[in-house]
């Protein structure tokens, strides 16, 4: 059921993030305030309390409500942006989520969306140098029917968008007071993300 692809895939993004709790920690409090591991872990936990709640709702409604939550929950940049990709993705959704053009598509919207709620684009050390090259190859490769092989480009691509935030200057959010001192550090959101995206795509590599 589309339901348990959305909720699975949070409870997976969950263990990946948790597992991976003090690196983004780290990462936040260099180059941020160090808060963004705490926002990223109350998101995912307000997000997998609603699961019995929206369980029987189409993934529209699921997306466009957990969306709603974070916006009001969630502090820090991060959440306001997660929140609009996901009530951007909702808007595009047409009937399933195997349906893999629908999914590029929805992606796009929702990225597109971030870029323009955050006035911001790739190149910035954001998550969106993460998020932009993945939206990228999922349409790119929307015929793709070996979902295992899409899976593993979506994961390769998702980890050269976080390790080229490293020796990138930030020019958005908070990062971005410390100039040239933000250089050697992997952007945290970028980091994240990355690891939301491969905990994702894990599901689908036999
Ligand atoms: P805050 O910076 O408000 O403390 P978080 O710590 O939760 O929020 O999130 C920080 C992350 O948000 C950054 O690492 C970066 O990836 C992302 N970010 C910040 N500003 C923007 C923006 N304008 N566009 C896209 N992503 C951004
Ligand atoms: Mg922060």
């Amino acid at each position: 059921m589309d339901s348990d692809m959305i909720f699975n895939s949070l409870a997976n993004i969950r263990i990946a993030i948790d597992n991976n709790k003090d690196e983004i920690e780290k990462l936040d409090q260099k180059i941020g305030d160090g808060d963004h591991i705490f926002n990223i872990q109350r998101g995912i936990t307000e997000a997998l309390e609603m699961r019995e709640v929206l369980n029987d709702e189409k993934p529209k409604d699921i997306l466009k409500k957990i969306g709603l939550k974070i916006m009001t929950t969630i502090g820090g940049s991060s959440g306001a942006l997660f929140a609009t990709l996901l009530m951007a993705m909702a808007k595009k959704f047409n009937e399933s989520l195997n349906d893999q053009e629908n999914v590029a598509e929805m992606f796009l919207e929702g990225v597109n969306a971030m870029k323009k709620r955050g006035k911001s684009d790739i190149g910035e050390k954001t998550m969106l140098d993460v998020l932009i090259p993945v939206s990228k190859i999922l349409i790119e490769n929307k015929s793709e029917r070996d979902i295992s092989v899409l899976a593993k480009s979506v994961i390769e691509a998702a980890k050269n968008g976080m390790l080229s935030t490293k020796n990138m200057i930030a020019t958005k959010g908070r990062a971005s007071f410390l100039g040239e001192r933000a250089k050697g550090h992997v952007d945290p959101g970028a980091r994240s993300s990355q690891l939301a995206i491969e905990a994702i795509c894990n599901q689908f590599i036999k």
